[in-house]
């Protein structure tokens, strides 16, 4: 393996509990343009989303040589479903090639996009990831503005639910003072949207992340900072204080045990209790699971 599929590289985090698995970035950088990315601190130009040169051609190369039950993440360092994949259908592509190899995929995003392959993830070893940091899409548009609105979000879990594609969500990062409160709510709308499980983390400051928060947010950026402060810091990223994280997350583990959900915290070195941390076991549900028991009906959550 060479190009394309890569081994999942945590960037030397130490705290990363994901199980072995390879790493497919059909594009390289993202739109979605998050203030709290990481990753624009380790890839040049990372506002830019640009296609991967000679993707499916490597690919299918690649892809007969993974070993059976080898776990496939599309993607870590960006999102699969990029707006421009609408025209494009790169993600769909290496679908189609991963599905006739009959590799096992988590497909990680922000997008409700991904709804539209349901054809070819509900007939393969598949789960899906979608990251909903928020109910209210006012504050979304802030934190996040070019990702779909967090409503089209929630459906399209549904959606992928309702068709036996195993859903989980990742609740990341949870911000103090700016999606934090919320955090029940959050839950309980994606409890009633399908997933099964959640992954959860706390933010994670960087240099530039964190100055994109204070100047979007300058009350709560000036609050965070000071918290920061009390906060184990390494390698250029910063954590907030230990007990501010375990409270946070213990509230959010026990949300998920009242809805229904398993719950893990992702890269806070603190004891897990689900299967995977990420969500991964989901792809071992099978093909064309029934997630049909959870509905969202009778549920509002716009504000
Ligand atoms: S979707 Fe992920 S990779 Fe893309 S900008 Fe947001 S946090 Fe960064």
């Amino acid at each position: 393996l060479a190009l394309i599929l890569k081994p999942f590289d945590p960037w030397k985090n130490d705290l990363c509990t994901c199980p072995p698995k390879l790493s497919l970035n059909p594009y390289t950088g993202c739109s979605h343009g998050c203030l709290y990315c990481y990753a624009t601190s380790y890839i040049p130009r990372f506002w830019e989303c640009r296609p991967k040169a000679g993707l499916l051609e490597a690919l299918r190369r690649e892809a007969r040589r993974v070993e059976h039950g080898c776990l496939i993440c599309a993607s870590n360092s960006s999102d699969p479903y990029p707006p421009m994949e609408k025209e494009l259908y790169l993600t769909r592509g290496c679908l189609k090639v991963l599905k006739e190899w009959d590799n096992r995929v988590q497909v990680i995003t922000k997008s409700d996009l991904v709804a539209r392959d349901i054809d070819l993830l509900s007939r393969m070893r598949s789960a899906v990831s979608m990251t909903v940091t928020t109910l209210s899409s006012k504050l979304a548009s802030k934190l996040e503005p070019g990702a779909p609105e967090p409503e089209k979000r929630l459906l399209c879990m549904e959606t992928l639910s309702e068709n036996g594609v195993p859903v989980s969500a990742r609740l990341d990062p949870l911000i103090p003072s700016i999606n934090e409160p919320d955090l029940e709510e959050t839950i309980r709308a994606i409890a009633l949207s399908g997933a099964r499980h959640i992954t959860a983390s706390t933010y994670k400051a960087r240099p530039d992340n964190l100055s994109r928060i204070c100047n979007a947010f300058p009350e709560e950026g000036a609050f965070i900072k000071d918290l920061l402060k009390k906060g184990e810091h390494k390698g250029g990223t910063a954590r907030l204080p230990e007990e501010v994280r375990r409270e946070i997350l213990q509230r959010a583990k026990r949300s998920c045990q009242r809805e229904g959900l398993t719950f893990s915290a992702c890269r806070e070195g603190f004891d897990q209790d689900a299967t995977s941390c990420d969500g991964s076991h989901l792809t071992l549900a099978g093909k064309g699971c029934d997630g049909s028991k959870w509905r969202r009906k009778d549920f509002s959550h716009s504000k």
